[in-house]
């Protein structure tokens, strides 16, 4: 079975081949939902994996070229024969900047989860 960390680092590197070519479609059944658009100067590391009940759950801090902020992903990984696939990535909520919360009460952007579907 492939390691989490294995797989990040080869979607990693296979999204950016992907982005750079106008031929390649993502491919969807391998690695799943998870494709984003990425930028040469983009970064993006791996911060957390934690292990949950339908797989893995991993928290990436990403910066893009040309903002200051950094912002967080979290991807839903389920197992997919020796290896990985992507069932669903979330953005930190924009608006609460991933806290869930509004002044004092629940972010209605977020329902006070703090995530967003991408
Ligand atoms: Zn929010």
């Amino acid at each position: 079975m492939k390691s989490v960390v294995e797989f990040m680092k080869e979607y990693f590197e296979l999204r950016a081949e992907w982005s750079r070519s106008a031929e390649k479609a993502w491919d969807v059944e391998r690695y799943g939902t998870g494709y984003r658009v990425v930028a040469e100067g983009d970064e993006e590391e791996v911060v957390v994996i934690e292990p949950v009940e339908s797989g893995a759950q991993v928290i990436t801090s990403s910066r893009l070229k040309n903002h200051d902020r950094r912002w967080r992903t979290r991807y839903q990984l389920a197992p997919a024969e020796e290896s990985w696939q992507i069932a669903r990535v979330e953005n930190e909520c924009s608006i609460c900047e991933g806290t869930g919360k509004m002044n004092a009460s629940e972010c209605e952007v977020c329902k006070g989860t703090g995530w967003r579907p991408l």
